[in-house]
């Protein structure tokens, strides 16, 4: 940004963090603009975009967005299978469904890559006996590889790089928006893809931004490679992959899952 520009921003804080982000968006146009701000004789229609016109998306209330993928909609696991091969085997009632212990996590059948993606979750309401990373625990492996964690994190101390909206042994939530466990809670995420060369360095690491129930928890955040329970996280290089749903042994439901794909940066 030229110092002209600079210099006719700074008069007010607001003005001057306003014309930075143009100035990031906009390049070189800001200056044209900035002057136009200062001249009342300007016609606005210099500073109007017509094109491209956004594709409209339907929003309707309680539903995915027209242009979504549905992946869980409550009719059926068509959309995922087992680790292990074969059709998912978790339990489907009730508009949820729900980890069937020890029979292994989901994948869903598509790849994904960049994406947003929406996606619902209870803890058993019942948590006698069960406490810290034993409590309410599954979670979201974006690409397979990274997890969001899921756990029942209402008053239930555990590690916090582990705790409910925790990038697992990575990134600690910016605050702990938990309901209590038996109560519906929902995950809204931005998922950025890691990009790797054609000879399979790391050209761009993954970055994530996650809404814990409407709540900003994680804004933008670098993953550091892949969440490990034991050891440093690293990359190697991969592709397009399946959202995956974690088994821990904890009888978790999910519903409403949808995602749409972004396009590549
Ligand atoms: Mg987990």
């Amino acid at each position: 940004m030229g110092d002209a520009v600079m210099r006719a921003a700074s008069f007010h804080p607001c003005r001057r963090a306003t014309a930075v982000r143009a100035g990031v968006l906009a390049g070189g146009v800001l200056a044209a603009a900035v002057a136009l701000a200062h001249d009342p004789s300007a016609d606005p229609e210099k500073t109007e975009a017509w094109t491209p016109v956004p594709p409209v998306v339907a929003t309707p209330v309680g539903a995915a967005p027209s242009d979504a993928v549905v992946l869980f909609d409550g009719s059926g696991l068509a959309a995922w299978e087992s680790e292990r091969g074969g059709d998912a085997p978790w339990k489907v009632a009730d508009g949820a469904m729900t980890v069937v212990p020890g029979t292994g996590g989901i994948r869903t059948r598509r790849d994904f890559c960049d994406i947003q993606l929406h996606i619902e979750w209870r803890t058993p309401a019942g948590t006698r006996g069960f406490d810290g990373q034993d409590r309410g625990n599954s979670g979201i492996f974006l690409q397979e590889r990274y997890e969001l964690q899921v756990l029942d994190s209402y008053d239930n101390p555990t590690y916090a790089n582990g705790q409910a909206a925790s990038i697992y042994k990575q990134a600690i939530p910016l605050v702990n928006a938990s309901r209590p466990p038996g109560e519906w809670q929902a995950y809204d995420i931005i998922w950025k893809a890691p990009r790797f060369s054609d000879g399979g360095g790391l050209l761009a690491p993954a970055r994530i931004t996650v809404l814990h129930n409407g709540v900003l928890v994680q804004d933008d955040t670098v993953i550091a490679g892949t969440t490990e329970y034991r050891g440093a996280p690293s990359y190697a290089p991969h592709g397009c992959a399946p959202i995956y749903l974690q088994d821990h042994g904890s009888e978790v439901s999910f519903r409403n899952i949808w995602a749409r794909e972004l396009q590549a940066r």
